[in-house]
């Protein structure tokens, strides 16, 4: 393996389609699900018009049976039934937290579980979805990275989840009525389960499907994707999916990044920030989201304060710094509230945004860092977790 090679080799994504079964439509691009109608009969020249049909039916109507589509013939209808299906994950259970969040365990193909969290605020709400079945790195302070499974999602799962949460909301709109509703569901976060960077493709033609104006329709300015920093991707996500990114950052000094976030090691600050300099350029976005996590006596100092506002300079960024959500286990505690907020002042002083994060759902488990899912409950031990922390 070369020496930037991203570390996939036990990442296996289940192929959409099983040797004799039907095929699922959800998470085709519009190109391959084209490529599949004419490969089943569907005349070249109507293929184009047939998948926008079908597109704005499964997409912006939230149609599921082929019945439904009324401005298809009805054999063509009967035909696409033999062939082929409408599938999204299965909601197995729903959490709702006295604030109001949502969480979801979703399964997936071969039985593995996922969880998707719905934020509801003033006005709007954010889904936080996953992309991978567990993690493939250990990021010391994640729940998530201490589970062993990993498999990426596919596109139609990572779509399906923002599908099965429109269900849940009832916010499909009514067929026929008009585009500009107000959204219960406006704002994607990939900042659950996985490392986006690492399940590229999926990712990219998931997203591509949530910004297509003929069905969700959500901005690439409402959809954000949060890394860890796998450098060589970054540079593809501004120009092949062009949402807003947020890196997981959380330290100001290799040496402690090496410790919290892993991958550190392969891409260390320095590569990073350079990858991150030339984001918001390409990707025609306005500024980066740093994600720092506020650890006791770890990462939490003025200096670390300081130190993080020189290296991002000339980054147009915003800090958000997140309270650590603890878990059962984990080997850190969370930075008193003193202490977090007298970092933001220092952040904020400099002229950057340092809101403060407040943790929803966490009578549930569903705040940031606490997803695990129930099909991989064996955790490592607190003096393996610590070893591999360097405590
Ligand atoms: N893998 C991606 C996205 C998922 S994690 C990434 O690492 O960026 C989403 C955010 O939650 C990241 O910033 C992550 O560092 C943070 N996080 C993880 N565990 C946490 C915890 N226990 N408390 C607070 N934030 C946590
Ligand atoms: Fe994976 Fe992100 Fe958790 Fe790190 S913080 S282990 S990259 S999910």
């Amino acid at each position: 393996m070369s020496a930037t090679a991203p570390i996939t080799q036990d990442v296996m994504t289940i192929p959409r389609k099983l040797p004799d079964g039907p095929i699922n439509l959800i998470g085709l691009t519009r190109d391959a699900m084209r490529e599949v109608l004419i490969a089943h009969g569907t005349p070249e020249k109507q293929a184009r018009m047939r998948v926008g049909q079908i597109w704005q039916w499964i997409y912006q109507w939230g149609v599921r049976d082929f019945a439904d589509m009324t401005n298809l013939a009805k054999a063509y209808r009967a035909r696409l039934a033999e062939t082929f299906v409408i599938e999204i994950p299965e909601m197995v259970s729903k959490q709702v937290s006295s604030d109001g969040t949502r969480k979801y365990l979703v399964r997936i193909n071969g039985g593995h579980e996922v969880e998707v969290v719905y934020i509801p605020e003033e006005g709007r709400g954010t889904l936080c979805i996953s992309s991978q079945v567990g993690c493939t790195l250990t990021c010391s302070f994640c729940h998530t990275g201490t589970q062993k499974l990993v498999r990426n999602l596919t596109a139609g799962e990572i779509i399906g989840q923002v599908m099965m949460a429109r269900d849940d909301l009832d916010e499909w709109p009514e067929i026929g009525a008009p585009k500009d509703e107000t959204r219960l569901l406006s704002n994607i976060v990939l900042m659950g389960m996985g490392e986006p960077l690492y399940n590229f493709e999926n990712v990219r033609d998931a997203m591509k499907i949530a910004m297509d104006p003929e069905g969700i329709q959500l901005s690439r300015r409402r959809i954000t994707l949060s890394t860890s920093g796998v450098v060589p991707e970054i540079a593809r996500t501004a120009q092949e999916i062009g949402c807003q990114l947020a890196v997981s950052f959380h330290a100001t000094t290799d040496e402690t990044r090496n410790r919290l976030v892993p991958i550190n090691k392969r891409w260390n600050i320095e590569e990073l920030l350079e990858a991150l300099r030339s984001y918001p350029k390409v990707s025609n976005s306005e500024r980066i989201t740093f994600e720092y996590v506020m650890l006791k006596d770890v990462n939490d100092t003025d200096e670390d304060a300081r130190r993080l506002i020189k290296l991002i300079d000339g980054i147009p960024a915003k800090i958000n710094l997140i309270p650590f959500n603890e878990w059962p286990g984990a080997p850190y505690t969370r930075s008193s509230n003193n202490r977090i907020r007298a970092f933001a002042d220092i952040i904020y002083k400099a002229g950057y945004a340092s809101p403060i994060r407040t943790p929803r759902g966490e009578d549930i488990m569903a705040a940031c860092g606490q997803l695990k899912s129930a099909t991989e409950r064996a955790r490592k031990s607190r003096r393996q977790i610590e070893a591999e922390a360097g405590l």
